[in-house]
């Protein structure tokens, strides 16, 4: 098939590279110079383990390329897959403003007979816009799909080449054919919906995943007072196969670019038809809140006042293997020690530069490894589960903190990781040693 891709984020870079290692013949569209110019000199604009490589394989099989010119990439296409960036509005809502020019871009060239497949994650109805938008444009007769995405950054290659599931949202059934056709080599999963319910499920997805982390998280902070084990009540939750094991890791919350933004986005969604969602709106606030855990447990460690301390910082992404520190709970956390008068001295393997960008240097000190930014320091926090974290030799780690306190806000470490050690550790939902 011949495929358009527009927009090179997370979703569109991925499922691009993907489609040419398929074998389909790829056009990636990107507005951003910059980041065009890194694709095609044989870089890639984001960290993700594996991508590089299998672009290069890409373009030198001739079935993938890069190009700013949207016009020209949807000339020949079959498909033109829609998966620019649907950030929130101040209001929760998505906001649409670069899927509406898309539209009305590809409408300029758009070949008759193609299908325009939506991969953003858009309101109920934005199928139609995007219909109604080309159609105000030209006359060539296409259809409309969408195809929600489902990747984890981190693992989006697997995500990509073997889903749990790919849903068509269509009103043709041969466009909903030709996709399940494209899909086929990936999944027997194929679900066949209509636009709406395609356009929902995915927002349904994200909140019920958002749900499961605040109330295994809700769970935790009650462990906490009454002396009970939040890893030892998820395992049991866990072999419930009703339940299930995935999601139920009690820490500070979710962050990233999807959970925050798409629940949000839902609560709108119910809104517009006047329903009030409740359930998904204490998800919210218990996420919110759970990330100022580590904060109080520093007060409290400090009797309250955190004013020349230092606090060093491991993790600043959202979640291990990615970059990505859109709505990463570090961004808060780290905030509010700033502002109470802790200096931090910060470590993340890969986030760092996208990190400073969001947050600037403000009672900062940036290191370039994690003993580095424990030196000194008057207690750590850990806020994101990288690997490395975990390999690190505690025995030595508690001889370069100025005081050996660690505040595990993922419980990255078991209780034998800390045995012989002086250790005071405070962990989320699980009894605190020492
Ligand atoms: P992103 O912001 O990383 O990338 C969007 C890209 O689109 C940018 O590079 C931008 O320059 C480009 N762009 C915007 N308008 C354009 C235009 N008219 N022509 C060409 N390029 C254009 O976004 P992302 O993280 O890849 O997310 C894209 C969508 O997929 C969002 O709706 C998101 O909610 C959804 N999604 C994201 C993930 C994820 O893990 N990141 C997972 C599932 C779904």
């Amino acid at each position: 098939m011949r495929i358009a891709v527009i927009g090179t984020g997370y979703v569109g870079l991925v499922s691009g590279i993907c489609y040419a290692e398929l074998g389909h013949s790829v056009v990636c569209v990107d507005k951003d110079p910059d980041k065009l110019a890194t694709l095609q000199a044989g870089g890639i604009p984001i960290y993700e383990p594996g991508l590089k490589e299998l672009s290069a394989k890409g373009v030198a099989a001739g079935r993938l390329r890069y190009t700013g010119d949207l016009a020209e990439a949807v000339r020949d296409a079959e498909l033109v897959v829609i998966a620019v960036g649907t950030p929130p509005l101040p209001s929760g809502e998505a906001d649409l403003v670069y899927i509406d020019a898309a539209a009305l871009e590809i409408a300029d060239s758009l070949r008759a007979g193609a299908i325009v497949a939506v991969k953003s994650t858009v309101p109920v109805g934005t199928n139609e816009r995007v219909q109604g938008l080309i159609r105000t444009r030209t006359t060539v007769p296409f259809d409309s799909v969408s195809l929600p995405e489902f990747l984890r950054e981190g693992s989006a290659i697997r995500d990509t080449l073997e889903p749990d599931r790919v849903v068509i949202g269509a009103e043709s059934r041969e466009a909903a054919e030709k996709l399940a056709s494209l899909h086929r080599p990936l999944t027997r999963n194929i679900l066949i919906t209509d636009l709406r319910s395609a356009e929902l499920l995915k927002y349904a997805s994200n909140a019920f995943l958002a749900t499961k982390i605040s109330l295994i998280n809700e769970i935790a902070n009650i462990c906490e007072k009454v002396g009970a084990d939040v890893s030892q009540v998820a395992e049991g939750m866990g072999l419930d196969r009703r339940i299930g094991p995935a999601f139920l890791q009690a820490g500070i919350g979710y962050g990233g670019s999807c959970f925050p933004k798409d629940t949000r986005a839902l609560i709108q969604i119910a809104g517009h038809v006047a329903y009030d969602f409740k359930l998904l709106r204490s998800v919210v606030e218990v996420n919110r809140e759970q990330r100022l855990n580590v904060v109080r447990k520093l007060e409290t460690i400090f009797d309250g006042e955190l004013r020349g301390k230092t606090v060093a910082v491991w993790g600043l992404s959202f979640k291990p293997n990615t970059d990505d520190v859109r709505e990463s709970p570090a961004l808060e956390i780290m905030r509010r020690l700033t502002e109470a008068g802790a200096r931090v001295r910060a470590y993340d393997p890969v986030a760092m530069p996208n990190f400073r960008k969001l947050f600037g240097d403000e009672g900062v000190d940036w290191c370039d490894a994690a003993e580095e930014a424990a030196s000194g320091a008057d207690a750590l926090c850990l806020l994101t589960e990288w690997e490395e974290f975990a390999r690190e030799d505690l025995h030595k780690l508690q001889t370069i903190l100025k005081r050996p306190i660690l505040i595990d806000g993922r419980n990255l470490f078991k209780e034998e990781d800390l045995k012989g050690t002086s250790f005071v550790y405070y962990s989320i939902g699980r009894p605190s040693l020492n």
